[in-house]
């Protein structure tokens, strides 16, 4: 799970050859520390004339601890209130504020632009047109900055997006559309425990992504209940111990698994918060070659069993307020040779985020999917040499996540405070070339 590379990229010879030849230069990325300061610099916040959220950025921003100027030699972020932009020829008001200030930006620095959600009326053209804005920005940052556009509707209450893309939470998640509406939102009590009282199930939380997904959730105040194939006991055992959880050995492709779960989540807690559909599997093969037992072994875990354990769940179970949260790929978007099976399952998570999210929304929950990139896990470390570097070189970053930086956007789904994030599916992925 090394990356040679980024080393070789760090060291005296290879700083002169990546100058030099214009290679990749992956810069370490600034990941979340408690206590440290959530930017490596101070903001600077513009607005468009007419702009809405000016006054909440600026409070938001005020409450986390992130210093806001008007000038910064080098900011360590740049957030821009874009919503009242209501003409093609006004989105020049995008490049006056950004053109003298992108250049300066600090490394692992933030763009943040904050659009209205576009209705596909005639006004609404040039708040389509922050997209492409948002993923070149994206494209031309340079040592670990990101840019990001929110789409907020309405007086929608933006603080937890804000407080995720303007921290070191955010380290990977690059060149997303977020889309903030209406919801249950409850501030936490204390913004680094927002998850106190919750309970949280994830699944294939013995190793790799999973793990991580139930170390920053307790970390945020949940009980975790980390749930694994009876194979894994020991492992997932290690996991909840160290989480201060629970341990359930189970597996979800079992007929009795939803009812298993009900009664589990009914007798021990009284229900769940949050559900994180974590576990699946790959079986690579090209269609010609790929087994029926192939094909239905990966759809089975990493779909099917899914909608009928929220169905279960959806029967009361789940409080008011839950969240669910489904972890598609880009492999589900991009599309991948010798993955039918995996991205037909990975695209059916999308649509599951799609078809739950007015239900979830009636109940003042959630659901969302994070689609990861290229994270350095066992799964990618079993990868051929070739295909693993391209995998790690091509995206913005150029080099692959960690799966800690898909547990921290899961985290931000799961906070009582993102009840307005809803039928999302957001990229952990560097801004990678694949599906962009
Ligand atoms: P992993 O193989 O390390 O972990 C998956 C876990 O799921 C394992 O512990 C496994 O035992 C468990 N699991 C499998 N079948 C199960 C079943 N029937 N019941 C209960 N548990 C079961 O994989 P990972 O790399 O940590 O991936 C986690 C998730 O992220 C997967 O859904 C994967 O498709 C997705 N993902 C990973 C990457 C990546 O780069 N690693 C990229 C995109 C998406």
């Amino acid at each position: 799970m090394t990356d040679g590379y980024q080393r070789f990229a760090r060291s005296g010879p290879g700083k002169f050859l990546v100058g030099r030849l214009g290679l990749p230069n992956p810069v370490p990325l600034r990941r979340y520390r408690p206590g440290q300061p959530p930017l490596p610099g101070p903001a600077v916040v513009g607005s468009a004339k007419g702009g809405r959220l000016e006054d909440q950025v600026r409070k938001v921003l005020g409450q986390s601890g992130i210093d806001v100027v008007d000038t910064a030699e080098r900011p360590g972020a740049l957030v821009f209130d874009a919503t009242g932009i209501d003409h093609a020829e006004r989105l020049r008001e995008l490049y006056d504020f950004f053109h003298p200030r992108i250049r300066g930006i600090a490394a692992c620095g933030r763009v943040v632009v904050l659009g209205a959600t576009p209705d596909g009326s005639r006004e609404s053209i040039p708040q389509r047109a922050l997209e492409g804005f948002t993923r070149s920005v994206g494209k031309e940052l340079k040592r670990g900055a990101t840019a990001q556009l929110v789409y907020v509707s309405g007086d929608a209450d933006i603080e937890s997006t804000l407080r995720f893309l303007l921290s070191a939470k955010s380290a990977y998640v690059d060149a997303q559309v977020i889309r903030v509406g209406d919801g249950l939102v409850a501030r936490p009590e204390d913004w680094l425990t927002p998850l106190t009282g919750k309970v949280a199930l994830v699944t294939g939380a013995s190793r790799g992504i999973g793990a991580s997904i139930a170390d920053v959730l307790a970390r945020d105040g949940a009980h975790v209940v980390a749930l694994d194939i009876p194979a894994q006991g020991e492992e997932l055992s290690a996991v909840a111990n160290r989480v201060g959880g629970s341990a359930l050995q189970l597996d979800i492709t079992s007929p009795e698994a939803p009812a298993q779960l009900v009664d589990y989540f009914t007798a021990r807690h009284g229900g769940v918060d949050i559900v994180v559909h974590n576990a699946g599997i790959t079986r690579d093969k090209t269609l010609a070659k790929m087994t029926e037992a192939q094909w239905d072994a990966v759809l089975s875990v990493n779909l099917a069993s899914q909608l009928r354990i929220n169905d279960a769940l959806l029967d009361g179970t789940l409080r008011t307020g839950g969240r669910i949260v489904g972890v598609s790929s880009i492999g589900g978007i991009a599309g991948n040779v010798g993955q039918t099976n995996y991205g037909t399952s990975k695209a059916g998570v999308i649509g599951m985020v799609n078809a739950y999210a007015d239900l979830l929304a009636e109940r003042g929950g959630t659901i969302n999917a994070v689609a990861p990139g290229f994270i350095e896990t066992r799964m990618t470390a079993a990868m051929p040499l070739f295909i693993r570097e391209a995998g790690r070189r091509m995206n913005s970053m150029s080099q692959g996540g960690l799966p800690v930086d898909v547990a921290e956007t899961i985290a931000w789904f799961a906070s009582p405070a993102s009840g307005g994030v809803n039928g999302n599916v957001v990229r952990v992925c560097g801004q990678s070339l694949l599906g962009a």
